[in-house]
C-alpha cells in the first residue's frame, strides 16, 4: 500500500477586508525596514569613492561570489560544524525566496505556484526539504549560541534569539501547511501565522547582524579581491582614515556587513596574547561611528568608538581577513586608520619616531651605517649585480645587517653557487619600506620604494630573489603604485625548484598530511599553552614587566628602537654562531636519520600573503620528519614582527613569539624551520627564554645548504 504524499495547502481565495490587511501589513514592515535600512544606505552612499576601485575584470568577482556567498565554502571551512548550520539556513532562504513571492502574491489573487501542478507541487516538495534541515539547523544554532556560548560570540543577544525563533517559527508554519487535510480555517490559519511571522522578521533585519543577509552578498562581490591589499591614497589632502568624512564606500560597507561571529577575533595573534586590539570591534567600532556620527563627521575615528593603541598592535599577518565570511577586509582598514593618526601627527610613539628617522636619514630599518652592508658584501666576495647575472639577490634589512639575517643569506648563496646560478647584489639598496608602510607612513614609503625601483631598473634587474616574505610582497605588490617592479620570488620557491640537485636531498622527503598530525597537533596545543602559561613566559612577562632580561638583555632596553633592535641583534651574533655550531655538529642528525623531527612555521606573509605552503615544507623536510604545529598553513600563528612591530618594541599581556615559539616547541620537534629572518629573529629570543632543550631554530636556506662547502661570515 503506498501512502499519498501530502500536499501543500494554501487558503483557495482572500476576501477583500484580508487582502487589505495583508497589504497594510505588509506596508508597515516595509516601512519598518526602510526606516533603519535607509539612513544605513545613505551612510554608504555618502562615504567618498575608493581611489583604487574598479569593477573590471567580473571574473574572479563571480568566482569569489559563487564560492562564498552561493556555496558558503568560506563559512563551511573554518568551522565545519557551526558553518555547515549557517550554510544550511542561508540556502533554506534562497529556497524559500520563490515560496514568499509566491505567497505575498497569494494574498492579490496572484499565486503562480500551484501546489497540484506539477513544478508548484515539486517546488514546494523542494522547499520542505530545506525547511525541516533549517529547522534542524537553526535550533543546533541556538543551543550552540545560548548553550554552549563560544567566547567568540561575545554577549549573548536577546535579538539573536528572537531572530532564531522567528526563522524556526516561518519553517515550522511552512512545514505544518502540508498537514490541514483540507480543513479551510486550519489552513487560513497558518497562512497568516507564517505571514505575520515573515513580516515581524523584515524589519528586525537591519536592526541587528542579520543585516549581513542583505549586505555581505555585495561586499564579497565588491571586495578588493587581493588579500590585505593597501589602497592607495587619494592625492595630497588624503591622509588616511582620520575622520568620517575618509571613510570610503567599501570601508562603510564593510563595517555594515559585520555578522559578528568572532571568527577575526579568535585567530587574532595580538587578541589571543591579552592585548587591547580586537579586530571584530574595530569592524563594529566603524559601525557605531558611522550610526552615531555619518560619514561626512569630522570626529575623530580612533576616539570614542576605536583606540589608537590597538590599531598599533596589529602585526598585519592577516588572519582575520583570512577568516571574515562576509570579505571584510581588515588589513586594509586598520592601515588606514593608522595612515591617518601618523599622517595628522596624532601617532606619538617613541620608537616608531626612530625608525622613520632610521629610514629618513639611512638606508635600513636597524639604524646602522650602510658600510655595514658595504663591508659584508666585500668580505663575502658577493658579487655586484650588473645586468648580465640571471638574479639581482635582494638582501633586505635583515640579509645585510642582522647577523643571522646575513647567515641566511650565505646559506643561499652557497646554494646558487652550486647550483651555477648567476647572481649579484645591488651596490645601494634601502629597505623595501614594508614596516614604514604597514605603520601608515606612506611619504617615507614612496622615497624608499622609488629610491629602489630606480636602482633596480638601472641595474637592468629582470628577476629577483629574496629570503623575506615581507620584501616579498612591499616589491611585488606595494612598490607598483610607484613603478613596475621586477618580478621576484621568495627563496623557498627557488629552492623547491631543484630540491634534486642538492645534497641533501633525500627520497624521502614526505610531507606530513595535515590529517596525519591531527591527534598530536591538538595534544601539542594542549602543551603549549601549558608551556607559554609555565615556562616560556614567566610570570613578570605575564604581568608586562618589561626589564625582564632576554637573551641576556633588557627587553626595554634591547628592542626598543632601530638602533637598540640592531643592538640586540648584533649581540645575539653569539648565540647564532653557538647554534650554528651545534648545526654542524648535530643539531640536525645525520643524514638518512628517522629520529629528526622538524616543524616549519609558515610565516604570514609567505602563506596567507603569497599562498606559498608546500613549497618551504618540502625544503624543510631534506632534514627530517615533518610534523606540524597545531596552528599551521592558512590559520598559522603570527610570530609578531609584522606590520612594523619588530621595531616598536613594548608588547602588552604575553608576547606573540613566545606563544608561537612555545607552540613550535611542544610538537617535541628538534628543529623549528623558518622562511622568514623576522620569524628568525622573533623565536631566537623565545627559544632563549626557554633555555636548555629548546629546539634549534634554522632558515630552510641552511637546511638546503647542507654539505655544501664553507663560505666566510
Ligand atoms: S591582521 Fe593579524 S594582528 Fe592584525 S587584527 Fe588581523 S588577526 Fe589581529
Ligand atoms: S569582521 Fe568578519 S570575521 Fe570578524 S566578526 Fe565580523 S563577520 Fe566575523
Amino acid at each position: 500500500m503506498t501512502v499519498p504524499l501530502p500536499t501543500f495547502a494554501e487558503p483557495r481565495h482572500f476576501s477583500l477586508q484580508e487582502t487589505l490587511l495583508f497589504a497594510a501589513l505588509a506596508a508597515a514592515s516595509a516601512y519598518a525596514f526602510g526606516r533603519r535600512f535607509a539612513p544605513i544606505l545613505g551612510n554608504i552612499l555618502r562615504s567618498k569613492s575608493d581611489p583604487d576601485f574598479h569593477l573590471a575584470p567580473v571574473g574572479p568577482r563571480v568566482r569569489a561570489f559563487v564560492w562564498e556567498v552561493i556555496l558558503q565554502a568560506k563559512v563551511i571551512r573554518e568551522r565545519p560544524l557551526a558553518g555547515a548550520a549557517h550554510a544550511i539556513v542561508f540556502w533554506a532562504f534562497c529556497a524559500f525566496a520563490l515560496v514568499t513571492l509566491n505567497h505575498c502574491a497569494a494574498a492579490f489573487g496572484l499565486s503562480f505556484l500551484h501546489p497540484t501542478g506539477a513544478f508548484g507541487r515539486a517546488y514546494f516538495y523542494i522547499a520542505a526539504v530545506f525547511a525541516l534541515a533549517c529547522t534542524v539547523a537553526i535550533a543546533a544554532l541556538f543551543i550552540r549560541r545560548f548553550v554552549f556560548r563560544p567566547n567568540s560570540l561575545g554577549a549573548l543577544s536577546p535579538e539573536s534569539g528572537w531572530i532564531a525563533f522567528l526563522i524556526f517559527a516561518l519553517m515550522a508554519t511552512y512545514l505544518a501547511a502540508f498537514f490541514p487535510s483540507g480543513d479551510e480555517a486550519a489552513t487560513r490559519a497558518l497562512w497568516w501565522a507564517h505571514t505575520i511571522v515573515l513580516l515581524a522578521f523584515l524589519p528586525l533585519i537591519p536592526h541587528t547582524k542579520h543585516l549581513h543577509l542583505v549586505l555581505s552578498p555585495f561586499t564579497v562581490f565588491l571586495s578588493r579581491g587581493s588579500f590585505a591589499q593597501i589602497p592607495p591614497l587619494a592625492g595630497e589632502d588624503d591622509f588616511g582614515l582620520v575622520a568620517g568624512k575618509d571613510l570610503t564606500h567599501l570601508v562603510s560597507l564593510q563595517a555594515y556587513s559585520c555578522v559578528e561571529c568572532g571568527r577575526c577575533t579568535d585567530h587574532c595573534p595580538a587578541n589571543n596574547t591579552g592585548k587591547l586590539l580586537n579586530p571584530k570591534s574595530v569592524i563594529l567600532g566603524l559601525r557605531a561611528y558611522l550610526n552615531e556620527c555619518g560619514p561626512a563627521s569630522e570626529e575623530l575615528l580612533l576616539g570614542k568608538h576605536n583606540s589608537q593603541q590597538a590599531a598599533f598592535e596589529c602585526t598585519t599577518c592577516g588572519a582575520c581577513e583570512f577568516q571574515c565570511p562576509v570579505g571584510i577586509e581588515h588589513v586594509p582598514i586598520i592601515v588606514g586608520l593608522r595612515r591617518g593618526a601618523v599622517n595628522t601627527g596624532a601617532w606619538q610613539d617613541e620608537r616608531g619616531a626612530k625608525l622613520f628617522l632610521a629610514l629618513e636619514r639611512g638606508s635600513n630599518a636597524l639604524g646602522l651605517p650602510a658600510t655595514e652592508r658595504d663591508r659584508f658584501i666585500e668580505k663575502n666576495a658577493l658579487p655586484l649585480f650588473d645586468g648580465t647575472q640571471e638574479y639581482c639577490l635582494w638582501l633586505g634589512c635583515m640579509g645585510a645587517y642582522d647577523p643571522r639575517g646575513r647567515e641566511i643569506i650565505l646559506a643561499l648563496v652557497k646554494i646558487l653557487r652550486h647550483l651555477g646560478v648567476t647572481f649579484g647584489v645591488l651596490r645601494k639598496e634601502k629597505c623595501t619600506g614594508d614596516p614604514v608602510r604597514r605603520l601608515g607612513n606612506d611619504l617615507l614609503f614612496q622615497q624608499l620604494a622609488e629610491f629602489n625601483l630606480d636602482a633596480l631598473a638601472q641595474s637592468k634587474t629582470k628577476k629577483i630573489i629574496s629570503i623575506c616574505p615581507h620584501c616579498v610582497r612591499t616589491i611585488q605588490e606595494d612598490w607598483k603604485a610607484y613603478g613596475t617592479p621586477p618580478t621576484i620570488e621568495h627563496h623557498s620557491e627557488f629552492l623547491a625548484r631543484h630540491l634534486d640537485r642538492l645534497p641533501i636531498s633525500r627520497s624521502r622527503s614526505k610531507v606530513a598530511s595535515r590529517e596525519s598530525a591531527l591527534v598530536p597537533r591538538h595534544n601539542a596545543l594542549d602543551s603549549a599553552r601549558r608551556a607559554v602559561g609555565a615556562a616560556a613566559v614567566s610570570p613578570a612577562l605575564q604581568r608586562g614587566d618589561s626589564s625582564v632580561p632576554v637573551n641576556g638583555e633588557s627587553r626595554r632596553d634591547g628592542a626598543a628602537n632601530p638602533a637598540d633592535t640592531a643592538n640586540r641583534l648584533v649581540s645575539a651574533h653569539e648565540f647564532t654562531r653557538a647554534e650554528n655550531a651545534a648545526y654542524e655538529t648535530g643539531a640536525l642528525a645525520p643524514e638518512g636519520s628517522q629520529q629528526q623531527t622538524i616543524v616549519f612555521h609558515d610565516p604570514c606573509y609567505l602563506g596567507r600573503y603569497r599562498n606559498i605552503y608546500d613549497e618551504p615544507r618540502q625544503v624543510a623536510a631534506l632534514a627530517g620528519d615533518l610534523v606540524e604545529a597545531p596552528r599551521s598553513r592558512e590559520r598559522s600563528f603570527c610570530c609578531g614582527a609584522g606590520g612594523g612591530l619588530a621595531f616598536l618594541g613594548e608588547e602588552t599581556g604575553q608576547r606573540v613569539s613566545h606563544v608561537r615559539a612555545a607552540e613550535l616547541a611542544a610538537t617535541g620537534a628538534s628543529v623549528i624551520a623558518a622562511a622568514c629572518p623576522f620569524c628568525n629573529t622573533m623565536f631566537r629570543d623565545a627559544l632563549a627564554a626557554q633555555g636548555e632543550g629548546a629546539p634549534a631554530l634554522l632558515d630552510i636556506a641552511q637546511i638546503a645548504a647542507r654539505g655544501l662547502p664553507e663560505q666566510n661570515a
